[in-house]
């Protein structure tokens, strides 16, 4: 599941001292779309490459959890998706912004077990983040996630994160209780990024 670009970084799992900041993709990193299917499609938002730069600067790791339901609808093509996220990686490390991991959930949509299994691969499930926690070493309770859906918020307090952060550079306006779902909504990924930094640096080492 895991597409990391390079993993070198990252210390031994089991050590479970890096916080992180789990990221969601799309109306977060990049530009949202019905359906990206080419590295062309991938347009990074302003300010993201940057914000990348100071998290990893402080000593976050950066790990990317999107949800891919189109795989399992048959609209997109595994081979695709990682060619995206190739690319992606490929263009943030160019803007010395790399990112240490990307998982993805190809599951459809599931009100059922969204309400029932709060540990589903798919957000509002906290799946992704905890299988990242498992294997890059991660301690979810310094680690925070930030998202454009309130499901992403939903995952992060699922995982047992530090902070659950909503930003509104996605294309569909965050519902009237979205507040209530979030330790905090941002403009934009820049705005999250400085409300975690001033949290204070990542405990741990
Ligand atoms: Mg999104």
């Amino acid at each position: 599941m895991s597409t990391g670009p390079s993993h070198d970084a990252l210390d031994p799992a089991g050590s479970r001292r890096v916080a992180a900041v789990f990221l969601d993709r799309d109306g977060t990193l990049i530009e949202e779309r019905e359906l990206i299917e080419r590295p062309d499609q991938v347009v990074i938002l302003p300010g993201v490459a940057g914000a990348i730069r100071a998290l990893r600067a402080a000593g976050y790791r950066i790990v990317v959890v999107t949800n891919q339901s189109a795989i399992s609808r048959g609209r997109l093509d595994p081979d695709r998706l990682e060619a995206v996220h190739r690319a992606l990686g490929d263009a943030l490390r160019a803007l010395g912004a790399p990112l240490d991991a990307i998982y993805f959930s190809p599951d459809p949509p599931d009100p059922d077990a969204e309400a029932t299994k709060p540990s589903a691969r798919r957000k509002p499930g906290a799946g992704m983040l905890l299988q990242a926690a498992a294997e890059h070493g991660l301690c979810l309770e310094r680690s925070f996630m930030i998202g454009d859906q309130p499901r992403d918020a939903l995952a992060g307090r699922r995982a047992g994160c530090r902070g659950s952060l909503l930003v509104r550079t996605g294309r569909a306006p965050l519902p009237a209780d979205a507040a209530e779902r979030a330790d905090g909504i941002f403009d934009d990924l820049s705005g999250a990024v400085r409300f975690v930094l001033a949290q204070g640096e990542p405990a741990g080492d």
